[in-house]
Protein backbone atom coordinates (compact mmCIF):
# COMPACT_ATOMS: atom_id res chain seq x y z
CA UNK A 1 0.00 0.00 0.00
CA UNK A 2 0.98 3.01 -0.82
CA UNK A 3 1.59 6.13 1.38
CA UNK A 4 -0.98 8.26 -0.13
CA UNK A 5 -3.84 5.74 -0.27
CA UNK A 6 -2.55 4.16 3.42
CA UNK A 7 -2.86 7.88 4.61
CA UNK A 8 -6.43 8.02 2.85
CA UNK A 9 -7.73 4.90 4.52
CA UNK A 10 -6.39 6.25 7.65
CA UNK A 11 -8.49 9.50 7.54
CA UNK A 12 -11.66 7.37 6.45
CA UNK A 13 -10.90 5.21 9.92
CA UNK A 14 -10.54 8.25 11.51
CA UNK A 15 -13.65 10.18 9.91
CA UNK A 16 -15.85 6.70 10.98
CA UNK A 17 -14.94 6.88 14.43
CA UNK A 18 -14.95 10.13 15.56
CA UNK A 19 -11.24 10.56 16.22
CA UNK A 20 -10.30 13.00 13.92
CA UNK A 21 -13.64 14.27 12.98
CA UNK A 22 -12.85 18.05 13.35
CA UNK A 23 -10.36 17.80 10.68
CA UNK A 24 -12.13 15.63 8.50
CA UNK A 25 -15.44 16.81 8.54
CA UNK A 26 -15.50 21.04 7.39
CA UNK A 27 -18.72 22.50 8.98
CA UNK A 28 -21.55 23.44 6.19
CA UNK A 29 -20.06 25.98 3.75
CA UNK A 30 -23.28 28.24 4.67
CA UNK A 31 -22.00 30.72 7.79
CA UNK A 32 -24.60 30.58 10.81
CA UNK A 33 -24.75 34.08 11.01
CA UNK A 34 -25.81 34.02 7.58
CA UNK A 35 -28.15 31.78 8.05
CA UNK A 36 -29.87 32.49 11.17
CA UNK A 37 -30.83 36.19 8.82
CA UNK A 38 -32.77 33.33 6.78
CA UNK A 39 -35.74 32.48 8.95
CA UNK A 40 -39.18 33.11 7.78
CA UNK A 41 -41.34 35.97 9.15
CA UNK A 42 -43.33 33.07 11.04
CA UNK A 43 -40.41 31.69 12.84
CA UNK A 44 -37.90 34.40 13.18
CA UNK A 45 -36.94 38.37 11.97
CA UNK A 46 -33.75 39.25 10.11
CA UNK A 47 -32.34 40.81 13.32
CA UNK A 48 -33.26 37.24 14.87
CA UNK A 49 -29.37 35.62 16.32
CA UNK A 50 -28.68 33.01 19.21
CA UNK A 51 -31.37 35.43 21.22
CA UNK A 52 -34.20 36.39 18.84
CA UNK A 53 -37.72 36.64 20.15
CA UNK A 54 -38.93 33.83 17.10
CA UNK A 55 -36.36 31.20 17.92
CA UNK A 56 -36.73 31.87 21.47
CA UNK A 57 -40.39 31.96 21.47
CA UNK A 58 -40.53 28.25 19.46
CA UNK A 59 -38.05 27.18 21.74
CA UNK A 60 -40.26 27.77 25.15
CA UNK A 61 -42.27 24.91 23.26
CA UNK A 62 -39.54 22.84 22.89
CA UNK A 63 -39.11 23.10 26.84
CA UNK A 64 -42.74 22.75 27.69
CA UNK A 65 -42.47 19.40 26.26
CA UNK A 66 -39.36 18.28 27.73
CA UNK A 67 -41.04 19.71 30.97
CA UNK A 68 -43.12 15.98 30.64
CA UNK A 69 -40.27 14.23 31.38
CA UNK A 70 -37.89 15.56 34.26
CA UNK A 71 -35.35 12.92 34.63
CA UNK A 72 -34.55 13.24 30.57
CA UNK A 73 -35.97 16.79 29.33
CA UNK A 74 -35.43 16.49 25.98
CA UNK A 75 -38.03 18.17 24.15
CA UNK A 76 -38.66 19.06 20.10
CA UNK A 77 -41.56 20.89 18.24
CA UNK A 78 -41.47 21.09 14.57
CA UNK A 79 -42.48 24.12 13.80
CA UNK A 80 -43.70 25.93 9.36
CA UNK A 81 -40.86 28.10 8.80
CA UNK A 82 -43.06 30.62 7.13
CA UNK A 83 -46.15 30.60 8.95
CA UNK A 84 -44.63 29.55 12.44
CA UNK A 85 -47.54 26.80 12.85
CA UNK A 86 -46.73 24.03 15.54
CA UNK A 87 -46.77 20.28 12.89
CA UNK A 88 -45.26 18.13 15.83
CA UNK A 89 -43.82 18.15 18.71
CA UNK A 90 -42.33 15.00 21.15
CA UNK A 91 -40.17 14.18 24.21
CA UNK A 92 -37.72 11.80 24.82
CA UNK A 93 -39.62 8.55 25.42
CA UNK A 94 -36.69 6.31 26.13
CA UNK A 95 -37.71 4.12 28.10
CA UNK A 96 -40.06 2.48 25.65
CA UNK A 97 -37.51 2.41 22.86
CA UNK A 98 -33.88 3.52 22.64
CA UNK A 99 -34.86 5.11 18.96
CA UNK A 100 -37.49 7.67 20.84
CA UNK A 101 -35.41 10.49 21.33
CA UNK A 102 -37.07 13.57 21.40
CA UNK A 103 -36.61 14.65 17.82
CA UNK A 104 -37.44 11.42 16.40
CA UNK A 105 -40.95 11.77 18.50
CA UNK A 106 -41.07 14.78 17.60
CA UNK A 107 -40.98 13.13 13.56
CA UNK A 108 -42.95 10.72 14.23
CA UNK A 109 -45.75 12.87 15.42
CA UNK A 110 -45.16 15.20 12.30
CA UNK A 111 -45.87 12.03 10.00
CA UNK A 112 -48.91 10.89 11.42
CA UNK A 113 -50.20 14.21 11.63
CA UNK A 114 -48.76 15.48 7.80
CA UNK A 115 -47.40 12.58 5.99
CA UNK A 116 -43.69 11.86 5.55
CA UNK A 117 -43.34 15.02 3.26
CA UNK A 118 -42.97 18.97 3.50
CA UNK A 119 -39.82 18.35 5.92
CA UNK A 120 -38.39 21.34 3.48
CA UNK A 121 -40.83 24.01 4.86
CA UNK A 122 -39.81 22.96 8.28
CA UNK A 123 -37.78 24.48 11.48
CA UNK A 124 -37.09 21.73 14.25
CA UNK A 125 -36.52 23.64 17.71
CA UNK A 126 -34.76 20.88 20.32
CA UNK A 127 -33.63 21.58 24.06
CA UNK A 128 -30.66 19.49 23.39
CA UNK A 129 -27.88 19.74 20.75
CA UNK A 130 -29.22 16.77 18.13
CA UNK A 131 -27.14 13.61 18.38
CA UNK A 132 -25.31 11.59 15.57
CA UNK A 133 -28.77 9.70 15.61
CA UNK A 134 -31.15 12.52 15.63
CA UNK A 135 -29.05 14.94 13.41
CA UNK A 136 -29.10 11.23 11.08
CA UNK A 137 -32.67 11.15 10.68
CA UNK A 138 -33.07 15.35 9.73
CA UNK A 139 -30.43 14.70 7.14
CA UNK A 140 -32.40 11.38 5.78
CA UNK A 141 -35.45 13.63 5.89
CA UNK A 142 -33.97 16.86 4.57
CA UNK A 143 -35.46 19.04 7.65
CA UNK A 144 -32.72 21.57 6.79
CA UNK A 145 -33.56 23.81 9.51
CA UNK A 146 -32.56 22.75 13.33
CA UNK A 147 -32.02 25.13 16.35
CA UNK A 148 -31.17 23.66 19.84
CA UNK A 149 -30.67 25.13 23.41
CA UNK A 150 -27.92 23.13 25.40
CA UNK A 151 -25.04 21.67 23.17
CA UNK A 152 -23.55 18.26 23.18
CA UNK A 153 -20.82 19.06 26.05
CA UNK A 154 -22.69 20.80 28.50
CA UNK A 155 -25.15 18.01 28.46
CA UNK A 156 -22.55 15.65 28.71
CA UNK A 157 -21.59 17.59 31.77
CA UNK A 158 -24.83 16.50 33.50
CA UNK A 159 -24.17 13.15 33.41
CA UNK A 160 -25.60 12.17 30.58
CA UNK A 161 -23.74 10.03 28.17
CA UNK A 162 -23.16 11.21 24.39
CA UNK A 163 -21.65 9.91 21.22
CA UNK A 164 -18.86 12.51 20.38
CA UNK A 165 -20.42 13.76 17.13
CA UNK A 166 -21.43 17.50 16.80
CA UNK A 167 -24.77 17.87 15.11
CA UNK A 168 -22.55 20.14 12.68
CA UNK A 169 -20.05 17.63 12.04
CA UNK A 170 -22.83 14.95 11.06
CA UNK A 171 -24.58 17.25 9.11
CA UNK A 172 -21.40 18.01 6.98
CA UNK A 173 -20.67 14.61 6.97
CA UNK A 174 -24.23 13.96 4.77
CA UNK A 175 -23.26 16.62 2.48
CA UNK A 176 -23.64 14.68 -0.67
CA UNK A 177 -27.14 15.13 -0.10
CA UNK A 178 -27.64 17.38 2.53
CA UNK A 179 -27.48 20.98 2.73
CA UNK A 180 -29.03 22.80 5.93
CA UNK A 181 -29.96 26.56 5.96
CA UNK A 182 -29.64 26.91 9.68
CA UNK A 183 -27.92 24.96 12.07
CA UNK A 184 -28.07 27.41 15.53
CA UNK A 185 -27.12 26.10 18.77
CA UNK A 186 -26.97 28.48 21.95
CA UNK A 187 -31.20 29.74 22.03
CA UNK A 188 -32.60 29.63 25.51
CA UNK A 189 -29.15 27.57 26.97
CA UNK A 190 -28.87 29.35 30.21
CA UNK A 191 -32.68 28.04 30.70
CA UNK A 192 -32.07 24.67 29.74
CA UNK A 193 -28.23 23.98 30.93
CA UNK A 194 -30.74 24.59 33.82
CA UNK A 195 -33.17 22.12 33.49
CA UNK A 196 -30.53 19.41 32.46
CA UNK A 197 -28.50 20.04 35.87
CA UNK A 198 -31.76 19.76 37.37
CA UNK A 199 -32.61 16.12 35.89
CA UNK A 200 -29.36 15.15 36.86
CA UNK A 201 -29.86 15.84 40.32
CA UNK A 202 -33.65 14.28 40.30
CA UNK A 203 -31.76 11.00 38.90
CA UNK A 204 -29.49 11.35 41.59
CA UNK A 205 -31.78 11.08 43.97
CA UNK A 206 -33.91 8.77 42.51
CA UNK A 207 -31.66 6.06 40.68
CA UNK A 208 -34.58 3.65 40.10
CA UNK A 209 -37.60 6.13 39.05
CA UNK A 210 -40.75 4.79 38.72
CA UNK A 211 -41.86 3.22 35.46
CA UNK A 212 -44.77 6.17 35.24
CA UNK A 213 -42.50 8.69 35.45
CA UNK A 214 -41.36 9.10 31.09
CA UNK A 215 -44.03 10.55 29.77
ZN1 LIG B 1 -30.92 11.94 19.67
Amino acid sequence: MDSGRRRFLGRCTAVMTGVAAPFALPRPALPESHAATDVGAGASTATDQRTGTGHERFMRLAVEQARRNPRWPFGAVIVHTRTGDVLGSGVNTGADSPLLHGEVVAMNDYVRRHGNQGWADTTLYTTGEPCSMCMSAMAWANLRRVVWASSIDEIRRTGVIQIALSAREVAAAARSFYTPELLLGGVLADHTDHLFQQAQRLRERHPEAPRAEVS
